[in-house]
């Protein structure tokens, strides 16, 4: 029973079908439905260039990557979930700034302003009603403000922070680069050069996300803004650094009973026994439905039919609003 028609059938996703469009203050939007349920997407992220994890000031010329000591034994580099969502999120408002354009012929900013009264825009001009808003969360100053129906976790690198990190004393050393205020008519000095660690390619990161009451437009969407996030980067100066490549492994209608920590512990023979534990037939992690009952499990390539399913959705939702 891993199939859609038996997503549907249980009432786990909220049917776009039946969203209500409310309008308030010329706005039309279709707030979620509270299922009560949730879905949980668990996976790996794998760094295929420089990722600078970057959540503190560093000195003025130097920048150091997040780090925690002593996690289940091992030092590690640290990517945070506000970081995490917050790439995700802008990448899924590009993606579906493209689908309205697809799907209407127009510039989605005249959409938008038709629709939400508003185009819609990270971190200022959000317009609290669309799907990215009642996905991620928005606030609009006076009026109010949507919860955010995505949950993420802080997550670590599989790997030894003295392996996977390039910094003062490992082979590689900190990494080079100019300041952005040098003054190239003048002589390099010391203060015109920039030191900063990074977390090098071919590191590991696992990752749990959680949606609630979700509709299938919301993880078929994420899903994708997944995979764009990883090509736009995360991550600080992500135009050059931070991309990534993610295997997504599950996505149940359950609860984990399994947390980024023990994914850790799994992976302490290496990669591949973590990642074992979820593409094998072995077995499998445990997920358990919040209200009770067997949770229903997509794994690796039947995920896929998940993703397939956005363009129909979405003109589902358009056709409501
Ligand atoms: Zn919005």
């Amino acid at each position: 029973m891993t199939d859609l028609t038996a997503w549907k059938k249980e009432g786990i996703l909220a049917p776009v079908s039946q969203l209500i469009p409310v309008t308030r203050d010329k706005k039309t939007s279709l707030p979620p439905h509270y299922t009560q349920q949730l879905v949980t997407i668990v996976g790996l992220k794998t760094t295929t260039a420089r990722f600078m994890p970057v959540s503190h000031e560093g000195d003025s010329n130097e920048t150091y990557v997040d780090k925690v000591d002593n996690l289940r034994g091992v030092s590690r580099a640290e990517f945070i979930a506000r970081k995490l969502k917050a790439t995700e999120r802008r990448a899924h408002m590009r993606l579906f700034r493209e689908m309205t354009e697809k799907e209407t012929g127009k510039e989605w900013q005249t959409t938008f302003q038709n629709w939400f009264k508003i185009p819609c825009e990270i971190p200022n001009g959000l317009c609290t009603v669309c799907w990215n808003d009642s996905l991620f969360g928005s606030l609009e100053a006076g009026k109010g403000a949507t919860f955010s129906r995505a949950r993420y976790f802080d997550t670590y690198s599989i790997e030894s922070s003295n392996d996977c990190v390039a910094q003062t004393g490992s082979e590689e050393g900190m990494a080079v680069g100019n300041t952005v205020g040098e003054d190239l008519a003048k002589g390099r000095g010391d203060a015109s050069l920039h030191y900063y660690e990074y977390v090098k390619a071919g590191t590991h990161f696992p990752f749990i996300t959680i949606i609630e009451s979700p509709t299938l437009l919301d993880i078929a969407g994420l899903l994708h803004a997944i995979t764009l996030a990883d090509l736009h980067g995360h991550g600080k100066y992500s135009a050059n650094h931070g991309k990534f490549e993610t295997e997504v492994w599950a996505v149940s209608t359950g609860v984990p009973r399994f947390s980024i920590l023990n994914m850790l512990d799994w992976a302490a023979d290496g990669v591949d026994s973590l990642r074992d534990r979820f593409i094998s037939k072995g077995e499998r992690p445990l997920f358990e439905a919040p209200s009770g009952g067997t949770p229903l499990t997509l794994w690796e390539a039947e995920i896929d039919t998940l993703r397939g399913e956005l363009t129909n959705t979405f003109k589902e939702y358009i056709s409501l609003l």
